[in-house]
């Protein structure tokens, strides 16, 4: 086999495990634009950081990835499927709503507020989506539901309701119902970052176990420097729009080389 066509192997083998792409992409809302000319390639099962100031367009890249904002310009695939557009004939047209809902099926987010249904026990707001979403049936709804609180270390709680719970513990629900979607991608958005200060170690703990277990592709918005240094595998700085500095943990936190970065990391020391 020639020099060359081991090259064209090697990268298409590379491309095969790319789960979530971002190509050229840009928004804008209104005249201002919030991100600019975005490329991203995530594989299968790695662990992405987006560290970076308020307003820097975090929260839009996943917002975006959730088809809950659409990109001004450029093109975002998950697992192969085109979010906003789709192949038709070798052409690209824009997705229908059918489309889009089954892309969504593939990924799972947590914000910052926990969101859980308040009257509903915490095993009704993990089997509710997979009973009527994925029609899976209720026994195995509950099963997966209680494998996942298990993960979450939840599992005595099944009865109770929402207001009974800490915020970390709710927090811990709502990364378990996301789970028990077996998205294939999840997306976390500052979910510490509305606890009280003694109950953001525990839900970081279940974020570590899950990263741990490898399977799970996850990007993460946080600010907590230390948790991306040990989870991540690739942390992108996010600065006016734009990827400024990115690179393993190491490259990225421990070494900064713009003074933007260094500025911005200066704040947790
Ligand atoms: P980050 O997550 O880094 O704090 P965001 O992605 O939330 O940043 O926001 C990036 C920029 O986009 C900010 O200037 C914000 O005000 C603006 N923005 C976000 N959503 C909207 C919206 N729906 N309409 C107008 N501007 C928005």
């Amino acid at each position: 086999m020639s020099e060359t066509s081991e090259k064209v192997n090697v990268l298409n083998d590379a491309e095969k495990d790319v789960i979530v792409r971002y190509r050229n992409v840009k928004k804008a809302f209104g005249d201002t634009v919030v991100l600019n000319d975005l490329n991203i390639d995530i594989k299968q099962g790695e662990k992405i950081a987006l560290i970076g100031p308020s307003g820097s367009g975090k929260t839009t890249i996943i917002r975006m990835l959730m088809t809950l904002e659409q990109p001004t310009e450029g093109t975002i695939e998950v697992d192969g499927q085109m979010l906003w557009h789709k192949e038709v004939n070798g052409e690209l047209v824009t997705a229908d709503e059918k489309h889009l809902r089954k892309v969504r099926g593939s990924i799972g987010m947590v914000f910052q507020q926990y969101n859980l249904f308040p009257h509903m026990t915490i095993m009704k707001n993990c089997t509710e989506a997979p009973i009527h979403v994925l029609g899976l049936s209720k026994q195995e709804a509950k099963e997966r539901a209680i494998k996942m609180l298990t993960k979450v270390g939840l599992a005595d709680k099944v009865d109770m309701y929402p207001a009974q719970l800490s915020g970390g513990q709710q927090q811990r629900v709502a990364i378990a119902r996301s789970l028990v979607m077996q998205p294939k991608v999840m997306l976390f958005d500052e979910v510490t970052a509305a606890l009280d200060p003694e109950l953001v170690g525990e839900v970081l703990e279940v974020l570590r176990d899950i990263a741990s277990e490898g399977e799970t592709t996850m990007m993460l918005i946080t600010h907590e420097m230390d948790f991306a240094r040990d989870v991540a595998d690739r942390v992108f700085f996010l600065d006016k729009g734009s990827i400024a500095e990115q690179g393993t943990p190491d490259e990225v936190i421990n070494h900064p080389k713009t003074e933007r970065l260094q500025t911005f990391l200066g704040r947790f020391n």
